[in-house]
């Protein structure tokens, strides 16, 4: 079987930093704690997990920790956690994405200023609950264009527009008019990361050009998901698989090419297995 895998799939630069950072902390000193999931791989997490490394949910959790390492992920987290470490006496190797941290100076500085933040994203998601914690003033959460056409704001008040790193480019497109339309004292800053939209346009490539689509991601990777979406909108045999111990292909015998994909919690080595058995047992 020919097979043809995305380059740009499995873990992007800011998920690879932060697993690598974990791995170098193994065999240290004192207990080792990720404040959250690593990354949403089971393996991963499991693999880590057998090497001691435990997670720590929460706040609450980690007012509870009274010694070791506490290692911050990609997605970042409010400024009263590195305080907490802190105070606390513990260690912190802080693996935020570089993208994500811009954003935690860009809203520093500008609420600091008196700006009132407003971020386009997921008030329920991690980046976005630190991007909050990093503001002095009020922030504002708007996700979709009707809740942009809602929220009240003062006219006079000086705006600072920013997006999770992981926002939708039209989405955000839509929200930016509505504020411009509406605020005059605004300031934009574009703060999504191409990561994932290089890695969805060259999955819809792919998955038009080949017979069988194979994506790869952990089941609570909303990247992922996302990404079988696409692909099975272009390509009827696309299959949704954690490891290669879940892939069951049935194709017909007109199969010829298969294409791979990952989302963004993927190792490599996943990649390459089931790269390596569908390119040899097929
Ligand atoms: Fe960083 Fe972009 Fe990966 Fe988010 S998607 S962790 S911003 S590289």
């Amino acid at each position: 079987m020919e097979v043809i895998v995305a380059k740009k799939s499995g873990f992007c630069f800011g998920v690879e930093r932060a697993v690598n950072k974990v791995y170098e902390q193994i065999g240290k000193k004192g207990n080792i704690y990720t404040y959250g999931q690593i990354t949403h791989n089971e393996q991963v997490v499991r693999d880590l997990a057998e090497k001691g490394v435990k997670v720590i949910e929460d706040r609450d959790a980690l007012s509870r920790v009274t010694e070791g390492t506490i290692i911050i992920r990609a997605h970042g987290v409010e400024r009263i956690i590195y305080e907490m470490i802190e105070r606390q006496g513990l260690e912190c190797v802080d693996a935020t994405c570089p993208f994500v941290k811009r954003i935690h100076r860009i809203v520093q500085r500008e609420s600091g200023a008196g700006c009132r933040i407003v971020i386009a994203g997921n008030p329920r998601h991690p980046e976005v609950e630190g991007i909050m914690g990093w503001c002095s003033t009020e922030p504002i959460v708007v996700e979709t264009a009707e809740e942009a056409e809602t929220c009240a704001l003062f006219q006079e008040e000086k705006i600072c527009l920013v997006s999770q790193t992981t926002f939708n480019y039209n989405k955000f497109e839509d929200i930016v008019e509505i504020f411009r339309g509406r605020y005059y004292n605004i300031s934009i800053v574009n703060t999504i990361c191409s990561a994932t939209e290089e890695r969805q346009a060259e999955a819809r490539e792919i998955a038009a050009s080949v017979d069988a689509m194979i994506v790869i991601g952990g089941k609570h990777s909303s990247n992922t998901r996302k990404l079988y979406e696409i692909c099975s909108g272009e390509c009827p045999y696309t299959y949704y698989i954690q490891t290669l111990d879940d892939l069951h292909l049935e194709l017909p015998k007109s199969v010829r090419l298969v294409g791979i994909t990952a989302g963004a919690s993927t190792p490599s080595n996943i990649i390459e297995e089931v790269q390596n058995y569908v390119r040899i047992n097929f």
